[in-house]
């Protein structure tokens, strides 16, 4: 059930609601919000909002920085971490030029164009995300520290799980915010817990993960704790996944099941699959983003090193849940939660479709570890952020579903944090070297 304009005002007066927040996503994954007064509603969805894009990471250049804001109503929610009275309630927004085209540069506007071709193929893609995070103390004033506020792992239960109250009012608000929620537990890592939410369409699941990052974050706040997902914040301990489950429906059904096959995958479940291990490394610098994403891709922490498939193992980049019929899913493991989703969405969505177009078969099924597996055969994954931005150069399919503007912003933002990277001395450089030369 998705709110109308005229549902908005009136959940705003039957909630007494003062003050709105108005949503956007830059792009690089940051949530950006300005807060208007109920009795600016009208201006909001005439599009007489502006704002300076110039002052967004990426967005716009100083001589054409006049953008405008509109709310989607149907993403209208209240937020319940705001006073009750009085109170807070958020739309997202989709961005567009003063001349009211969309503006190249929204993210949101990318997923729709990508999710526009997919629709003209008769299909909708559904995707279920898999959020991890960390729970960290904080200190006095409220910054984190590297605390990490408990020491169980996987599964684990109360006392030892001290998230679980956090985790537990993280899930409450999420359902009154309309989530449905699936499973949450304790993850593998200290402090490191997972909730999972109900799939949707690939728009509302960007939405809703922004959402979900939004509220992960403030309930941990009112915990004295605070939620981060940075993909890997200790060595040698797991990091932080956003597993993307994704399957493509056409009506009520989902079209990667076949009853025929004797393991229940359709043929454009495997071109697919093939789609996206062939684009695998073209959409590094999207599914994974920052230095520190690389380094969640390691051997023996359940995330992907090498570009495969699998029914089964979770070593591989693609692995295939046992279920079948309208819950048969591809899962994509490598992408994580510092990820723009509606970039991430609008890239598989379009790598997938490239490989039904194209028929592209993926190669065989690799059921063994492949942590443990030496083939030269099997390509690998970028090790890192340079790695990744050389191979997005190399895949005009990036490009072209990110849009120039995006793209070459996307980019040359990417390359500099990696030069930074590389020209800083690290701590690890004078542990290992200072004493020894
Ligand atoms: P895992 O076994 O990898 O831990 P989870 O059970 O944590 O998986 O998460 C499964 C996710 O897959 C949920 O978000 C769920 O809603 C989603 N999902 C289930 N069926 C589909 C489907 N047909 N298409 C997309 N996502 C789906
Ligand atoms: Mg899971
Ligand atoms: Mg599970
Ligand atoms: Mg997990
Ligand atoms: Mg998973």
């Amino acid at each position: 059930i998705s709110t109308s304009k005229d549902d908005v005002y009136k959940l705003v007066k039957e909630n007494g609601i003062e003050f709105i927040r108005l949503q956007f996503t830059d792009i690089f994954g940051i949530i950006k919000s300005t807060s208007i007064m109920v009795d600016e509603l009208d201006k909001a969805f005439a599009g007489e909002l502006f704002f300076d894009g110039s002052s967004i990471d990426g967005f716009a250049r100083i001589e054409e920085s006049d953008q405008v804001i509109v709310p989607d109503p149907s993403t209208f929610k209240i937020m319940p971490w705001r006073p009750k009275e009085e109170g807070v309630a958020r739309m997202i927004c989709d961005v567009y030029a003063p001349d009211g085209k969309p503006f190249e540069g929204c993210p949101r506007y990318i997923l729709k164009k990508a999710v526009r071709e997919a629709e003209e193929m008769s299909y909708k893609l559904n995707i279920g995300p898999e959020g991890e995070f960390f729970l960290f103390y904080t200190d006095e004033k409220g910054y984190p520290t590297f605390d990490i506020h408990d020491n169980a792992g996987y599964f684990d239960l109360a006392p030892v799980d001290m998230g679980e109250d956090a985790r537990r009012n993280i899930i409450l608000t999420l359902k009154k915010m309309g989530f449905k929620i699936e499973a949450s537990h304790h993850e593998v890592a200290p402090g490191q817990h997972e909730i999972d939410f109900k799939y949707d369409e690939a728009l509302a699941t960007a939405d809703n993960w922004m959402t979900f990052r939004d509220v992960v974050k403030n309930v941990a706040k009112q915990f004295n704790l605070y939620a981060t997902f940075m993909p890997k914040p200790f060595t040698g301990k797991n990091g932080n996944a956003m597993h993307c489950n994704q399957s493509l429906f056409s009506g009520d059904t989902d079209v990667f099941y076949d009853s025929d096959k004797a393991d229940g995958l359709s043929d454009i479940a495997l071109n697919y699959i093939g789609g996206l291990l062939k684009h695998a490394r073209g959409m590094a610098p999207i599914t994974n983003p920052i230095v520190n994403s690389y380094k969640r891709l390691k051997p023996g922490y359940e995330a992907p090193i090498h570009i495969a498939w699998s029914t089964s193992n979770r070593s591989t980049l693609i692995r295939i849940p046992a279920a079948r019929g309208n819950s048969t899913r591809v899962e994509l493991r490598n992408p994580d939660p510092t990820a723009n989703p509606y970039l991430v969405f609008a890239v598989m969505l379009r790598a997938g479709l490239d490989g039904i177009k194209n028929e592209i078969s993926p190669p065989a099924p690799q059921n063994g570890n492949m942590y443990t597996m030496h083939n030269e055969e099997i390509p690998l994954f970028p090790r890192d952020l340079q790695e990744a931005i050389v191979e997005m150069k190399k895949d005009p399919l990036i490009r072209e579903t990110l849009g120039d503007h995006i793209y070459e912003r996307y980019l040359d933002v990417k390359q500099k944090e990696w030069n930074e990277y590389a020209e800083t001395v690290h701590n690890w450089e004078i542990n290992r070297y200072l004493r020894k030369f």
